[in-house]
């Protein structure tokens, strides 16, 4: 209570957090509707608050994982994309650098932070690097679509919607937030649609670009604490946006072309009959990117100058399908077994219905994306079928469960005595 009876039948003030009363308290301050705070709270308060601040520190002073381990970890989830890892390696290591040494003095040399660009066809691992980074990292991480994204004042999420999700993946803590890291996915989707945008608003590009440009580059931001749109008189979660890195990524289907386009006209170092004679690939083409190519696409200069390391993930090859589907520590087929050996079986895989696995992902087009579904599909009959069968059982799945949906092998294992 704010207030208590005095002895005359009025209202005497007090502290609203602890109770004492105002001429036990030094100082009393008030605050709207009645509320009032003592000059004791307030310290308490305060030592929390710097408590808080100083465990903060301490986690970022404290174990700053190299890039190789960085990359080693990303290793373990992730196949291939070196390029990608190395370089997501490095940014998120000075990122933490960054952090650790923040410049004091005004003159200080201060290491301004790298946002990255990932590059790369659908289902190549562009998101599952962020998810990984943000395993292996102690600072809030958010993964959040441009798709949803509009200017405000247009139907569609807010900009700022996505600092909320980094403040509620930090627990709330502003302090956190403003230190961690974003991926933003499907980036390409906000490109300028056309070049007569000049002439009619172009409501889901260019808006949306200036909108991230500043929140990108380091503002201090305004976010609804509810989500959604902002209204006016709401009260609003101030966030400063300097020290949050940005990982933005994104298909960008046609590029290649505007980058063939520049590089078969004008070589560039490149010699024209090599660029001429030979198949590139797409990884190829985008290694030889320049951020012409990205202001052509419909990216604007000022964005494109925000996201200084660009890296172009490659099309997953067979083989890379292939161990994709076996060797991460959280492969699909490892799923499976953990949770068959629950029931007693030992499931096994036949490198034919690997290469199945992965030719029927190479049929549909959908990069790894597609193996889960795949596998998925197969399993459902399987796993619906042998919990009932008694025993120890060890079960194989053949090429021609993959390819003719013909039933596994089914060999019933003798328990030793
Ligand atoms: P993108 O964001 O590039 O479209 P994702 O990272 O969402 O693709 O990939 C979809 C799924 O495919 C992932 O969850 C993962 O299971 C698998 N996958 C894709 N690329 C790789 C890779 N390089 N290594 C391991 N798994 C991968």
């Amino acid at each position: 209570m704010a207030r208590l009876r005095n002895g005359s039948g009025g209202f005497e003030r007090s502290c609203s957090f602890c109770g004492k009363s105002a001429d036990m308290a030094r100082r009393l301050i008030a605050g709207p509707n009645d509320v009032f705070i003592c000059d004791e709270c307030v310290e308490v308060c305060r030592k929390i608050l710097s408590e808080e601040d100083h465990d903060l520190s301490a986690q970022f002073t404290g174990d700053i994982p190299t890039p190789k381990e960085i990359k080693s970890y990303l290793d373990l989830f992730v196949i291939g994309q070196d390029d990608a890892k190395k370089a997501l390696s490095v940014a998120v290591y000075n990122h933490y650098k960054r952090i650790a040494n923040p410049a004091k003095e005004p003159d200080d040399v201060e290491i301004e932070k790298s946002n990255v660009l990932l590059i790369g066809p659908t289902g190549t691992g562009k998101t599952l690097l962020a998810k990984t980074l943000a395993r292996k990292l102690k600072v809030p991480f958010a993964i959040v679509d441009a798709t949803t994204l509009t200017e405000a004042g247009y139907v569609g999420e807010d900009v700022e919607n996505i600092l909320l999700k980094l403040i509620q993946n930090a627990g709330g803590n502003i302090a956190a937030a403003e230190r961690g890291i974003v991926y933003i996915d499907e980036i390409d989707k906000i490109a300028r649609k056309g070049e007569n945008i000049s002439i009619t608003r172009d409501v889901s590009g260019e808006g949306v670009q200036q909108a991230l440009l500043k929140i990108i580059e380091g503002t201090i931001a305004s976010v609804p604490p509810q989500g959604g749109r902002k209204h006016p008189n709401q009260e609003m979660i101030r966030i400063n946006t300097t020290d949050i890195l940005f990982i933005c990524g994104g298909a960008f289907v046609g590029l290649d072309k505007y980058i063939e386009h520049r590089v078969v006209q004008h070589p560039m170092g490149f010699g024209t009959e090599i660029w001429d004679r030979r198949e590139r690939s797409i990884k190829e083409l985008f290694n030889a990117l320049h951020p012409d190519d990205l202001i052509h696409f419909g990216m604007i200069p000022e964005f494109i100058g925000r996201l200084p390391i660009t890296v172009s993930l490659e099309e997953l090859k067979r083989e890379d399908l292939r161990r994709i589907i076996t060797e991460p520590r959280n492969a699909i087929i490892k799923q499976y077994q953990a949770s068959l050996a629950i029931d007693d079986v030992k499931l096994e895989f036949t490198e034919g219905a690997i290469d199945a696995i992965a030719d029927t992902a190479i049929k549909q087009k959908t990069g790894a994306r597609g193996l889960r579904a795949i596998v998925e599909k197969m399993m459902t009959d399987i796993m619906f079928e042998i919990p009932s069968i008694e025993g120890n059982k060890r079960v194989v799945i053949t090429r021609d469960t993959v390819e003719k949906s013909e039933p596994p092998e089914i060999h019933q294992i003798q328990k030793s005595a």
